[in-house]
Formats: structure tokens, sequence, C-alpha cells
């Protein structure tokens, strides 16, 4: 139902961030909870088309769905090769992220 989308679309969205926020809680105590809170966020995103932000997207492999801990379940370096970014390696299933550096302002 078209009325209904941006309903839907709101409740999707806080599911989301509380899914995700859940999923903090959980990370070291309960890693698999963790990740189970993370696929539901991630179906619930997609059957709603509800896009999660990116600052919450960061937080997760996207891969396996882990909560990327530094130190813990994530290695985080920042690189000079190439233009200067950080890699975010998840070390459950060596999947790498890159964000690149911008100068701000
Ligand atoms: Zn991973």
């Amino acid at each position: 139902m078209v009325r209904n989308a941006s309903l839907v679309q709101d409740i999707a969205r806080q599911r989301i961030d509380r899914l995700i926020n859940m999923a903090a809680e959980k990370a070291s105590s309960r890693p698999d909870l963790s990740r189970r809170y993370i696929s539901m966020a991630l179906t619930i995103s997609r059957r709603t088309r509800v896009r999660i932000p990116r600052s919450q997207k960061r937080l997760f492999c996207k891969k396996c769905t882990t909560f990327l801990l530094p130190g813990k379940t994530a290695r985080v370096r920042v690189r000079q090769h190439r233009s200067p970014h950080i890699s975010v390696c998840c070390l459950v299933c060596g999947h790498v992220k890159r964000y690149p550096l911008r100068r701000s302002g």
C-alpha cells in the first residue's frame, strides 16, 4: 500500500536502529546473538528498502555480519598507500573495508 509505505519505513528504521544497538551491547558477550541481530537488521533493510545510516554501516562486517570491535574482531589501520585511507579488516572472515581519508573543510 502506497499510503502506508512511509509508516512502514518509519517502523523499519526504528527496528533497525534498535537491532544494531542490541548487537553492539552483545558484541563481546554473545557474538552469536549479535550477528543474528545484524542479519535481522539487514533483512528488514532489504525488504523495506530502508538504508542503514553510514555511521551504523561501519559498525559491522557486511560479509559475515560480525560486529566490528577494534582490537577484538577487527583490525583498524591507517594506510598511506596510494591515497590515505583507513582499512578495517574483519578478523572473523578476513573481509577488508577501506575508507578514504578526506581533508575535512
Ligand atoms: Zn567478516
